[in-house]
């Protein structure tokens, strides 16, 4: 799915109605284009991550928009509706819109608002290293595993949504780590601007203060053997 920006529309993952690129939401349901594909959050409505993911994150045009049926938030989930720079979590519940807008009656119900999904309990993600080398020829591996939860909801919206999308425990790295670091991708094509450096998006472990180690395991997603 290489879509270019202007060719050919882009196809929305919540209701398949094809937009062009211009509002950046979609015309038929206002979500945003280049949301993450997830049918549990998007069509089911139930806000869940999955087994392998830290945060789902998207945009409304109309904060009422979430509404395409019935919200269900499960004990499992973490939910944040961003909307004028403020963070409301959603608690766990379902809810009916006119019940959510007078539970949470200081949302706005006809602004755009971002959404951001994650879990109530840390994401454990494991490395392994199984042939380590040492100057005695040892065969020597190790293995670790790091708990990762968002903490700091405001930075983490500020370094990650910028275009929605998803973090997750990505493909299996280089460089010698047989690992599984996290890998925040996007529903949207990456912002066309790798000659002039990474985006903070694409090194989520190297992000300050976003993300902090639970279940008492040291160091950030970044392995090293020592
Ligand atoms: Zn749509």
């Amino acid at each position: 799915m290489f879509q270019m920006f202007g060719f050919g529309g882009v196809k929305c993952p919540r209701c398949a109605h094809k937009s062009d690129d211009q509002s950046g939401y979609c015309k038929h349901c206002g979500l945003t284009l280049g949301a993450p594909r997830s049918e549990p959050v998007l069509r089911d409505n139930r806000w869940v991550p999955g087994d392998d993911e830290l945060a789902v994150y998207f945009g409304v045009s109309a904060l009422t928009g979430i509404f395409t049926k019935t919200l269900r938030v499960p004990a499992t989930t973490r939910a944040y509706i961003l909307q004028a720079d403020k963070a409301t979590e959603v608690p766990q519940g379902e809810y009916e819109i006119e019940g959510f807008f007078t539970r949470l009656n200081h949302l706005l119900r006809n602004q755009n608002a971002e959404i951001l999904i994650t879990r109530s309990a840390a994401l454990p993600v494991e490395f392994s290293f199984d042939d380590l080398h040492t100057a005695e020829h040892l065969k020597v591996s190790a293995r670790f595993t790091v708990a990762i939860k968002i903490e700091n909801v405001a930075a983490f919206a500020r370094h990650f949504m910028t275009v929605p999308g998803v973090v997750s425990i990505g493909a299996p790295a280089g460089g010698g780590i047989r690992g599984q670091p996290l890998d925040a991708r996007h529903g949207r094509q990456r912002r066309p601007a790798r000659a002039t450096g990474r985006t903070p998006a694409e090194r989520p472990e190297t992000a300050p203060g976003l993300l902090r180690p639970g279940g008492g395991a040291g160091g950030n997603g970044r392995a090293a053997p020592r």
